[in-house]
């Protein structure tokens, strides 16, 4: 038996509130998936996630995925982008990542296309979408969807669209944080109308350890869940949203 301190132990846990909460919203328990988000953690870590049943990790670096993927490559994890994006870092999502979910703007579409095909490979990608007000959080606006989408799939055929992803407002206030959650299933179901030809709108990924369970019950398809799964992370939030960083931040 996995101890209760155990990652093996909390996976579990977490798998059960995913099921419970879906069940509660009168959603299939099997239409809400986990991605576990294994950022800061090390190999030891991430053995014991894999030993459980985690396949796929979320990571938020760019960097991070690549000091992680040559130890870890007997595990065949497939490595999942979820942080912001440098386009001068495009090259490593390219050739090691399995999908992202922080493409949110067009000259990273430029820069990962142009990657892609230069390592004879295509991904699965989610749209990152803004929905909260806060001045400092990443995301496409918007009203930028329908044309962003249209052209990456006219243009960028290496990046395969799968849905959209967000963060919540970083507030306490679950109000706020529904409405975030809302917005975006309002918006994935817009622009799944449009039916935009090589573009495939299923999936939202919203939810993380503090509100998961507000965004299933909005609709979420898959929650990224790190703390709630590996434990307490030493960075504060500016690893979340780096562009808060401030003087002497650890970043
Ligand atoms: C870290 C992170 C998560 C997981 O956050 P927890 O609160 O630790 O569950 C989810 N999504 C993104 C984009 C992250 O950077």
């Amino acid at each position: 038996m996995a101890n209760e301190d155990s990652i093996a132990f909390r996976l579990a846990q977490v798998r059960e509130r995913i099921r419970r909460t879906a069940e509660r919203a009168g959603r299939a328990p099997d239409s809400v998936s986990l991605l576990p988000v294994s950022k800061t953690f090390g190999e030891a870590a991430i053995r014991e996630a894999v030993a459980a049943g985690a396949h796929r990790l979320g990571e938020n670096k760019a960097q991070e995925i690549r000091s992680k993927f040559e130890p870890l490559a007997d595990c065949n994890i497939d490595w999942v982008m979820i942080g912001h994006l440098q386009t001068n870092k495009a090259k490593d999502v390219a050739r090691m990542a399995s999908e992202i979910q922080s493409l949110d703007r067009l000259d990273l579409a430029i820069a990962l296309d142009r990657r892609l095909q230069h390592e004879g490979r295509a991904i699965d990608a989610l749209v990152q979408v803004k929905t909260s007000t806060e001045p400092t959080k990443y995301g496409l606006p918007p009203a930028e969807l329908p044309g962003f989408l249209r052209q990456v799939a006219g243009d960028f055929p290496t990046l395969r669209i799968k849905g959209l992803m967000t963060l919540a407002i970083n507030l306490p206030d679950k109000d706020a944080v529904r409405a975030c959650f809302r917005t975006l299933r309002t918006l994935r179901d817009q622009m799944r109308e449009l039916a935009i030809d090589g573009i495939e709108m299923e999936r939202l990924s919203m939810g993380m350890s503090g509100d998961f369970e507000i965004a299933i019950e909005e609709g979420s398809t898959e929650v990224r869940i790190g703390t709630a799964i590996f434990g307490g992370r030493i960075y504060n939030d500016d690893y979340y949203w780096p562009e808060t960083q401030r003087p002497g931040s650890a970043v």
